[in-house]
């Protein structure tokens, strides 16, 4: 980080070849009071547009950033490493939502007449969800778009102006993304970036301007937002990390098991929040599933098959798990030599056992714990015995079993006989439970997230 001249700047870098990818301003809390300060008004104005008229900006929003689709995805991938077809993908599925929460936004957040419930009261009873104002969005840099957009989406349907601070390994993608909004949106800043490290995002937090944090990162940092969104009261969702496990039921069908637990696994290098963790595998069919699961993680190479790992301290984390792991399960493909930074190629223990880091931490890499267990139920117990509760996967032939394990699953949302599909399903709540966080962003929830519940009666 340069502090030489008047504005600080800081550098980020190609996780693979260290090239800077772009130098960007240190925002101090001066700098991030200005921005809230200036979005105040834009906020005001964007919520006086009304429904259609921010529905069409949002909708030509879209159109910009398809028309740019290949600026962002390159943008994506000289930060993150990730391979270009995956940064489309995250584009793609983005568009999906921004999509989603324009044409939903008015149906689920508009004025709409209540019944007063109450026999003989001559009253008129109207709800509707007010936008909040300035929501600050403090992003991760694992789906540097996707992710935080996420939130930045709904909160601009529901009327509400954004102040965005970016991951520190990810403010290209972050920068780009406002710079496209305000081609759409050029009267006021309803949609700006502050960028710079964490000192950036803990003033954002702390403003008084400020109406609601969306907050997605670790748990660790999570606890500090809270801290100080405690100051002004100011609401949160916090979005964190997860530990999910995938359920092989025994009449599951044990190829696509395989599949779904390798890109789980393996896909974005293991840097996924709903990325699977672990697997647990009922005794009648575990030979035969870790047989298709082995097969297949063989042919993966990192560097090739996935990206590298985006944040170069995450490497310390992830070869303390496999170490831990593999001193106390067994190794059945790879192990510490598969860390070869920046990638670090597929690793599967068996047999780890529960009190292990590799079982109770996030790991965040191409890595995945396998345990053989009795039944179904045996393996719910387990999947259920983690201070997470983010996501989960569970493989069945039996749909009615299937849904009844989804259910009973203590996370936020459970994919049955796929993986993950949940996050590319806009109508669906995106949040979790425990140490991943409370809140929902995506769907009607994540709408009413940036919003809030105004009720008027009115005497006839
Ligand atoms: P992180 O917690 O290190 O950083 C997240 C953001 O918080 C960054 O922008 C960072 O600059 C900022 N920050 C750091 N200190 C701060 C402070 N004191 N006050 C305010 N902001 C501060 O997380 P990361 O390494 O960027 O992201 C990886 C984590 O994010 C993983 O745990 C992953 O599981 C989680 N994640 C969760 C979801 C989800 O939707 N649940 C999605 C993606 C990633």
């Amino acid at each position: 980080m340069s502090t030489a001249t008047e504005q600080r700047t800081f550098d980020s870098l190609n996780p693979v070849t260290g090239a800077v990818v772009g130098t960007h301003p240190v925002h101090d809390a001066a700098a991030v009071r200005a921005a809230v300060a200036a979005a105040g008004p834009a906020a005001e104005w964007w919520a006086g547009l009304g429904w259609d008229e921010r529905r069409r900006r949002l909708l030509d929003y879209k159109a910009v950033i398809t028309r740019d689709i290949a600026r962002i995805v390159t943008m994506i991938h000289e930060e993150t490493g990730k391979p270009k077809a995956d940064a489309t993908l995250e584009v793609i599925l983005t568009i999906t939502h921004l999509d989603w929460a324009a044409r939903n936004a008015r149906k689920v957040l508009g004025p709409r007449r209540v019944s007063p419930g109450m026999v003989g009261l001559n009253i008129a009873a109207t709800l509707e969800y007010l936008p909040l104002g300035v929501v600050g969005v403090i992003g991760p840099w694992n789906y540097p778009m996707f992710t935080p957009m996420g939130s930045i989406a709904y909160a601009l349907a529901a009327g509400n102006a954004v102040v965005f601070k970016p991951s520190e390994l990810t403010p290209g993608v972050g920068a780009l993304l406002a710079e496209l909004f305000a081609e759409s949106v050029p009267e006021h800043p309803v949609f700006r970036t502050v960028t710079g490290l964490g000192e950036t995002g803990a003033a954002l937090a702390a403003d008084p301007g400020v109406k609601k944090i969306a907050f997605t990162g670790s748990t660790a940092t999570a606890k500090r937002v809270m801290a100080a969104c405690a100051e002004n009261l100011t609401p949160m969702v916090a979005e964190c990390g997860g530990k999910d496990a995938l359920i092989v039921d025994v009449d599951a069908d044990l190829p696509a098991a395989a599949d779904a637990a390798l890109w789980g696994a393996m896909s974005n290098a293991g840097q996924t929040c709903v990325g699977v963790e672990r697997v647990y595998v009922v005794d009648a069919v575990y030979d035969d599933f870790m047989r298709e699961l082995t097969g297949r993680a063989e042919k993966v190479r990192a560097g090739e098959d996935y990206g590298p790992i985006t944040m170069p301290q995450q490497i310390d984390v992830i070869r303390r798990h496999i170490d831990a792991a593999v001193a106390n399960g067994k190794a059945v493909l790879g192990g510490p030599e598969s860390v070869r930074p920046p990638y670090v190629d597929p690793v599967i223990v068996e047999d780890v056992p529960e009190d292990s880091p590799a079982i109770r931490e996030e790991t965040f890499g191409p890595t995945v714990t396998v345990k053989r267990v009795a039944d179904a139920e045996e393996a719910l117990e387990r999947a259920n015995a983690s201070a997470y509760g983010l996501a989960g996967t569970v493989f069945s032939g039996d749909r009615r079993r299937a849904m009844d394990l989804a259910r009973r699953m203590r996370t936020g949302m459970t994919a049955i006989n796929s993986v993950i599909s949940f996050a590319s399903i806009p109508a669906l709540p995106f949040g979790g439970l425990g140490d991943s966080g409370f809140g929902r962003i995506h769907g009607a929830d994540g709408l009413r997230e940036f919003a809030r519940p105004k009720g008027v009666s009115r005497q006839r």
